[in-house]
């Protein structure tokens, strides 16, 4: 695939060539969702990390109403630079306790992987006023470099957060090992499935399930992703940051 270079403005071949690559994953998410039979809706969210606000209003110009970046920075610095572009901005990265003023501003955060940051997002939501969505981010793989909570923890962590009210438990959002097999794909898909009832049972709405990026998306929604994050594939390869 070829690499698509950001500019200063999205040229009228940028957007023309996201806004194809828009129809062509639409399709697949489709197609995607027929073999899976979960009946879902299903989200598309346009990762634009390392790349400009350019991919931003491309992606917004195709139809794309969501996007994710996993830094909270490089996150604000594009939300000021488009004020006038009303797309859901989801915060899809590990979230460090002390952007948490920050990330309660998001629309949806994808990353909440411990008491303690679900403690500091309350505390930050309430400080300004707010309900802010989140995402329990479940490591299911058990891989050590993973951000997540253990599957064996799901149950205790959906019942703390009851009290944490500030917070709208949304679903679970999991990524799968890099490289891994269909096998292993199903297996941690259906186990991030599976963590959502967890929190249905303890209260929460749970109605999110983000998982599938460029590689193992359609795998994801056959397995009943409710949002799948894409950067690659709508933007290029992205440069080492
Ligand atoms: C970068 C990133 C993605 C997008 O990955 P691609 O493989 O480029 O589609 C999805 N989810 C998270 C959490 C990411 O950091």
């Amino acid at each position: 695939m070829t690499a698509l270079h950001s500019s200063d403005s999205p040229t009228p071949v940028f957007a023309a060539e996201v806004a194809e690559r828009v129809r062509e994953v639409r399709d697949r998410i489709d197609a995607a969702r027929a073999r899976g039979g979960h009946g879902q809706v299903v989200t598309l969210v346009a990762v634009t990390k390392t790349h400009g606000v350019e991919a931003v209003e491309a992606a917004w110009a195709a139809g794309v109403h969501d996007v994710g970046e996993n830094r909270v920075q490089e996150a604000e610095a594009k939300r000021a630079a488009l004020p006038h572009v009303p797309v859901r901005w989801h915060l899809i990265g590990h979230v460090q306790r002390n952007k948490a003023r920050s990330a309660v501003t998001f629309d949806l955060v994808h990353g909440l992987d411990s008491p303690r940051l679900a403690d500091a997002l309350d505390e930050a939501a309430r400080a300004a006023g707010r309900v802010t969505d989140v995402l329990v981010q479940v490591n299911v793989s058990g891989e050590a470099s993973k951000f997540g909570v253990d599957i064996a923890a799901m149950a205790a962590f959906a019942d703390l957060l009851r009290a944490r009210e500030a917070l709208r438990v949304r679903g679970v959002m999991t990524m799968a090992p890099f490289d891994a097999d269909e096998g292993t794909l199903r297996r941690v898909f259906a186990g991030a499935r599976a963590c959502g009832e967890t929190l249905r049972a303890a209260g929460h709405r749970a109605d999110v399930l983000s998982m599938g990026m460029s590689g193992d998306f359609e795998v994801a929604i056959e397995e009943g992703a409710t949002h799948v994050r894409l950067g690659t594939l709508l933007f290029g390869a992205r440069e080492a940051a």
